[in-house]
């Protein structure tokens, strides 16, 4: 199909200093958890954005020095040869697509604990960043800077760019955002300065200024550099003679950079769950830096939509669409504008399952998108399967799983029949979305939904609950069991290992509610899994004007969204709904009239009045059909999805994804690839005290 020409805005180039971005569309710099370790994944991970038609791709954080060392959080560095080479991968694989490559080069100050390197983090002032935060959190305090540090610092950033320009990148950022080291020169609150690096917003931009022109003069101008700057707490500030502290320090770097890239502060509100903060949630923070510069300014929003992206830059907020989020879950989002095909992207669903996986110091991993971080270890592509049979195979439940095996099996070439128990498609989430804020999240099953509605080679059958007779009958050449998970109603220790399941009046677990069944309140919610779904069952029945009381094993509520930046966000809606929350408790015994609770390390016994609890705690996978065919000895029967292992949805989608690509293949072609770094030449050579 021809593009929508109210669309051809977004592919004209722009000019980024002495470089032409060949479209709008930009890959910012993001997190992929893939390190100089692992230099072909990274590559084919970059590589395929390009491919997709994004016009800048750009790395995540990449270390300027040793003494900036983010471990065990996954990071990049150009501190040798080593790694130039290791880059040269990235910057190559981005280049055969004709996109630009920007390296985000970067000293994380305070907010890098050197827990490798073992340099003392450096700071403006002395002040740690963000101390009890999981990510910054350590004994060893910052070292004030001096004057000769900042001479290093500077000489860091201008050694880094020649290697940068070496590697083969065309955009080298200054990274002045989320809390490191030049942002923290920003901030007259943090930076205590009284040379001229502190004080006066003169003064205090001053070491951004140095590093723009460091890094622009050790490449001798050949280089377009980007300065990434967080605006969130700037604007929040008043300013003598601007508007605000962030109007008056774009004012002062107007004409230094090529770029301006800008966002948030904070990786909970830079990167926020769509449950509580929607698409374009970055607008009234950055819409005023193109007013104050004529550079071109790039900036994120989860936009998924080409409307709100053209409606981006005909407004004068942004010259150039970034992505993070969305160019994860759909590599090939511009190209499907691009060629009229809009209705195919996989829109990002923002359940940041993708930035739980740098938390956890592993490669990107995203519920939309299972291929992501396996482009090179598994050869998988986003859009395209190998067609390689023409078999058929039925697959049983249409949750995630099913549609995920469905569509891949289908791509395959089979002939695919989709039987499903429940009068609609899409399992879990059919209830799951209907949460609060979670509607989002059916962009699983929209996308799946959308694309096997399409194919010929496909049948799907509502109510039509199968039994291992009926798959007999069938008798496809492969059977693919995707039937879920059911919630127990088990309570568990103190050690959250579950114990039996309670019985009694007015005892419930998720399902139930997923059912119909009416609540009375006052309701405890007891969460031992958690992710999202106490939290998210707690503001549901707080939603409908019932008293909830939350009650958890953790010392925070959903202790798990630290990995998604969902808590936070928890935590204020519990205060706007008015949820009680309890924590570090589990829940001894239940008589329908009071909750019996013990502190996990003391034991000591409390009591509260319910009328009801719902318990969050394990899931057990729905085996029962997949038993009964291995018993009637069904040839080529696998299992998938949460029958499998329950788990997040992006488990579903993955497993059920490898699960449909070894259905009826040969182990050959299911060989995994391992990844090695380069050897360094040798020590690294600049050690200091
Ligand atoms: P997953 O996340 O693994 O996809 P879901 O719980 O979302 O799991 O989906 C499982 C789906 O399987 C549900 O829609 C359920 O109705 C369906 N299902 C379960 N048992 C059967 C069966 N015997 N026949 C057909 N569909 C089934
Ligand atoms: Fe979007 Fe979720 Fe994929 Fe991240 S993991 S890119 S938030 S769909």
């Amino acid at each position: 199909m021809p593009r929508a020409s109210r669309y051809d805005l977004l592919f004209e180039p722009v000019k980024i200093g002495p470089k032409v971005a060949p479209n709008r569309f930009y890959q910012v710099p993001h997190a992929s958890g893939m390190t100089n370790a692992n230099p072909h994944v990274r590559a084919a991970f970059r590589g395929m954005k390009a491919e997709g038609g994004w016009g800048v791709v750009s790395t995540g954080a990449c270390s300027v020095h040793p003494s900036s060392d983010d471990s065990p959080f996954p990071f990049a560095s150009l501190w040798d040869e080593a790694d130039i080479r290791s880059h040269r991968l990235t910057t190559d694989a981005v280049h055969a697509h004709g996109a630009l490559a920007a390296v985000e080069l970067w000293h994380g100050g305070a907010a890098a604990v050197n827990r490798t390197s073992r340099y003392a983090p450096l700071s403006p002032s002395g002040v740690p960043w963000m101390a009890t935060h999981v990510g910054f959190m350590s004994s060893a305090r910052p070292k004030i800077m001096d004057a000769s540090d900042i001479r290093e610092l500077i000489r860091w950033h201008a050694d880094a760019a020649v290697r940068a320009e070496e590697a083969g990148f065309d955009i080298l950022y200054v990274y002045a955002g989320m809390g490191y080291l030049p942002y923290q020169f920003l901030l007259s609150d943090y930076n205590h300065r009284t040379d001229a690096y502190g004080g006066s917003a003169e003064n205090r931009v001053r070491l951004v200024a140095e590093l723009i022109d460091a890094v622009r003069e050790a490449t001798h101008g050949r280089c377009a550099v980007a300065l990434r700057i967080s605006l969130q707490e700037l604007r929040a500030r008043p300013a003598e003679g601007a508007e605000t502290e962030a109007h008056e320090i774009i004012g002062l770097l107007k004409d230094a950079p090529d770029l301006f890239d800008v966002k948030m502060d904070y990786s909970s509100t830079d990167c926020a769950p769509s449950r509580y903060v929607q698409e374009g949630s970055h607008e009234p923070v950055v819409d005023f830096v193109k007013a104050i510069t004529d550079k071109p300014v790039v900036g994120v929003g989860r936009f998924t939509s080409p409307d709100t992206m053209v409606s981006m830059v005909r407004r004068g907020v942004l010259d150039l669409i970034g992505g993070a989020r969305p160019s994860i879950a759909d590599p090939f989002l511009p190209k499907k504008i691009s060629e009229g095909r809009e209705d195919e992207i996989r829109e990002c669903i923002g359940c940041n399952i993708c930035i739980s996986s740098w938390h956890d110091g592993v490669w990107v991993r995203c519920t939309q998108n299972p291929s992501a971080g396996e482009e090179w270890r598994r050869g998988w592509h986003p859009e395209t399967v190998a067609e390689d049979s023409a078999e058929s195979a039925v697959v049983i439940g249409s949750g995630p799983a099913g549609l995920e095996a469905a569509l891949t099996l289908a791509r395959r070439g089979m002939q695919v029949t989709i039987a499903e128990a429940g009068s609609e498609f899409g399992g879990r989430l059919l209830w799951e979305s209907k949460l609060p804020g979670l509607r989002e999240w059916f962009r699983v099953v929209d996308y799946r939904l959308g694309r096997l509605l399409q194919m010929p080679n496909v049948s799907l059958f509502a109510e039509s609950r199968l039994t291992a007779e009926d798959v007999a009958e069938f008798g496809a050449d492969h059977v693919v069991v995707a039937t879920g998970a059911k919630w127990t109603r088990n309570l568990c220790g103190a050690n959250e290992i579950p114990t039996a399941p309670i019985e009694g009046l007015r005892i419930y677990t998720p399902d139930d509610i997923a059912a119909g069944t009416e609540i009375e309140g006052p309701v405890a919610v007891f969460d031992y899994d958690n992710y999202y779904m106490g939290s998210a069952i707690a503001e549901h029945l707080a939603g409908q004007g019932t008293d909830v009381t939350y009650i958890t094993t953790a010392g925070a509520a959903q202790s798990w969204g630290v990995m998604t930046n969902e808590q936070p966000h928890v935590h204020v809606a519990f205060q706007r709904l008015g949820i009680a929350y309890r924590t570090l408790e589990i829940v001894e015994d239940f008589d329908g009239e009071t909750l019996g609770l013990s502190q996990i390390f003391t034991a000591e016994r409390r009591e509260i009045p319910v009328r009801s609890l719902v318990i969050v705690g394990q899931r057990l996978g729905d085996t029962a059909l997949y038993e009964a065919l291995l018993d009637a000895g069904t040839p080529s029967l696998h299992l998938t999805g949460d029958a499998h292992a329950p788990g997040a949805i992006a488990h579903a989608t993955y497993q059920a994804h490898r699960t449909s690509r070894a259905v009826g293949a040969a182990p050959a072609d299911l060989l995994e690839r391992r990844d090695a770094p380069f050897a360094p030449p040798g020590l690294y050579t600049e050690a200091a005290e």
